[in-house]
């Protein structure tokens, strides 16, 4: 029987230890939190996106770059609706915050100078570099030396709240199975994104696990059905990864199944540099008239080339050695490559303090929509940041509310029950189900309404006759069957909120090929609304942006494109192939 934890006292709980998460714990510390406590499924720094990123930041500098542009091609990427106040906070505090992570330790790579170097990677502004899982780990020690308290190895599973004010967080350790309770005055939620565990390393803690107790919470979650880069690119035979940025970067080239360079004819400027929304368009496009597969050929690449993606990706190359791949300095063949999987982001939505929707609750990096938070190490820093000093304001002139013991008690019983269950269905059953359901391209990454309601209705019956006989047998199957669970739900929030946007903006759709700025130009928000979910839309709020759209309803850039190369034509408002 499993024991139980209590943490109390808490004035700071930061959920989650990728970039956004630690730096909201060092943030709240330096405002003057007395006690914060960081908590994660895996070790702070070695688990989560951020550990396993591509060695690469976008950082704005300030006497380089034209600050007014950056923000208008962040606004753009997400199709407008960005909220632009916090894309210039980010923007602006992006070179600070890369500074200061240099002074935490962080080791850039930088010029016989010492000035932070910069190269091309995607996109229209140079990258700078870092030595992998080095950033993490100097991250990590930087906030223990603040004086964070962590607690490693503990999934938390739902959050606790009194009178509508969150007030804590319960969950279990993954090793002796214990339900742990967090009593806080306030709470950073920072628990990544929601990739369905696909291909490639470096998303698998990343389950969603954050939006699910969030939305179970009563929060409102938005941008899942347009997210700033609908999925990423990796090896498809290999479990290697990630590098895209750099590979690509370094002169890295896609073709086709008919050895054609595509991209020159989706993005003539940037090519396969081009940001992962257009990449996702090219390769959809290109599955649908079967040039599949396709590989990334890295053959003709430098020795120089080959060996700065070993200083910037040493895991990915390494694995590269290991297979043939590389050898010495020369990569031996092209590599297959594809999208891992949908990427979900129903993420919270916040204010430009990263205040949800719950009082007391706040949220940062990828966990929160990616409306307010792109993709990316630099804005998981910058709102991180930004998160941890407005909970540690709010932890100051908070009181600590009491437990709702009934409350506890019944999530204790929720979250413990696969354990006890002694027989049913093994967590990797839901999941294969889910996977198989949403991950095929032409489900989420190219869409269609008749499409995306099959694979919700599978889902809904995977919810409903799956889920109640998660069996678990020992702690480490409980965390795969919150994780099963989790998923199964974000899979739900996902093709529900993609379902109603019903336009082509950051991902096409074959029924509704137009990029609607007269009814669109708005958020799809998800709710909890008693045991089921409430979609609702809300109006971007443009007119007091500096960005604003023209108020137009045209045929998707894309589709247009699709058309004059012959791919498709589009006949009473909806696309036919070729
Ligand atoms: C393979 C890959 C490569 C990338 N490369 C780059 C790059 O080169 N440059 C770049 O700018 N961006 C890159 N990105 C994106 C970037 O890594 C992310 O935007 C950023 O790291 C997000 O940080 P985060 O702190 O929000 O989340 P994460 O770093 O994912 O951290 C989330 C943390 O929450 C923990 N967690 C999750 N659920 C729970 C739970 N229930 N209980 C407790 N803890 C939980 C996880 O263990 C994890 O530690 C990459 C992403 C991937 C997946």
């Amino acid at each position: 029987m499993p024991g139980e934890q209590r943490y109390e006292d808490i004035d700071v709980l930061v959920i989650g230890g990728g970039l956004a998460g630690v730096y909201a714990a060092i943030k709240a510390r330096e405002a003057g939190a007395d006690k914060v406590v960081q908590v994660d499924k895996g070790k702070v720094g070695k688990t989560g996106a951020s550990c396993f990123a591509a060695g690469v930041m976008h950082t704005y500098f300030p006497e380089e770059d034209d600050l007014e542009d950056r923000v208008r091609r962040l606004t753009r990427a997400q199709g407008f609706l960005a909220q632009q106040d916090l894309m210039q906070d980010h923007m602006e505090q992006s070179w600070d915050i890369t500074q200061e992570m240099a002074q935490f330790g962080v080791d850039f790579v930088r010029t016989a100078e010492g000035k932070l170097e910069r190269r091309a990677g995607r996109g229209s502004y140079p990258i700078i570099s870092f030595h992998g899982p080095q950033l993490m780990a100097a991250m990590a020690r930087a906030a223990i030396r603040k004086g964070v308290k962590m607690i490693y190895r503990t999934m938390v599973t739902d959050i606790l709240t009194q009178g509508g004010q969150v007030v804590g967080a319960v969950g279990f350790n993954t090793r002796s199975g214990d339900f742990c309770v967090f009593k806080t005055k306030t709470t950073v939620l920072a628990t990544g994104n929601a990739w369905y565990k696909g291909l490639g390393p470096g998303h698998r803690d990343c389950t969603g696990d954050g939006y699910a107790a969030a939305f179970r919470a009563g929060a409102k979650l938005s941008g899942a059905e347009n997210p700033d880069g609908p999925t990423n690119f990796f090896p498809a035979r290999y479990d290697i990864g990630p590098g895209m940025n750099k590979f690509v970067g370094e002169g890295g080239i896609f073709l086709n199944s008919k050895s054609e360079r595509f991209m020159e004819k989706y993005n003539p400027t940037l090519k396969e540099r081009a940001g992962l929304r257009n990449l996702n368009y090219a390769f959809t496009l290109e599955a649908k008239q079967g040039n599949t597969p396709i590989f990334m050929d890295m053959t003709h690449l430098k020795p120089d080339a080959v060996r700065r993606l070993k200083e910037v990706l040493p895991l990915a190359m390494r694995m590269f050695e290991s297979v043939g791949l590389v050898v010495g300095e020369r990569f031996t063949q092209p590599v297959e490559w594809m999208p891992i999987a949908p990427l979900a982001r129903p993420g919270l939505m916040v204010d430009r303090r990263f205040e949800t929707s719950l009082p007391g609750l706040f949220c940062a990096g990828e966990a929160a929509s990616p409306t307010a938070v792109p993709i990316g190490l630099a804005s998981a820093a910058t709102s991180g940041a930004t998160a941890g000093k407005s909970a540690a304001e709010y932890a100051r002139s908070a009181a600590a509310a009491p437990l709702d013991e009934e409350q506890v008690k019944r999530l204790r019983q929720e979250t413990l029950q696969a354990l006890n269950r002694g027989s049913g269905v093994e967590p990797d059953q839901v999941l294969l189900s889910v996977q198989e359901t949403v991950v095929p391209y032409d489900v989420l990454l190219l869409r269609r309404a008749d499409r995306m309601q099959r694979a919700l209705d599978a889902i809904e019956d995977a919810r409903d006759n799956l889920l109640p006989l998660l069996n678990a047998y020992d702690p480490h199957y409980l965390r795969m069957a919150h994780e099963a669970r989790n998923l199964t739900l974000i899979a739900e929030l996902h093709l529900r909120m993609s379902l109603a946007r019903a336009e082509s903006r950051s991902v096409l759709r074959e029924d509704f090929p137009c990029e609607d700025n007269q009814d669109w130009v708005k958020w799809v928000v998800a709710q909890r609304d008693g045991g089921g979910m409430k979609l609702s839309t809300e109006d971007v709020p443009v007119d007091g942006y500096p960005l604003k759209p023209e108020r137009t309803k045209n045929l998707h850039h894309m589709w247009q494109l699709a058309e004059k190369l012959g791919i498709c034509r589009v006949e009473k408002g909806a696309v036919k192939w070729a």
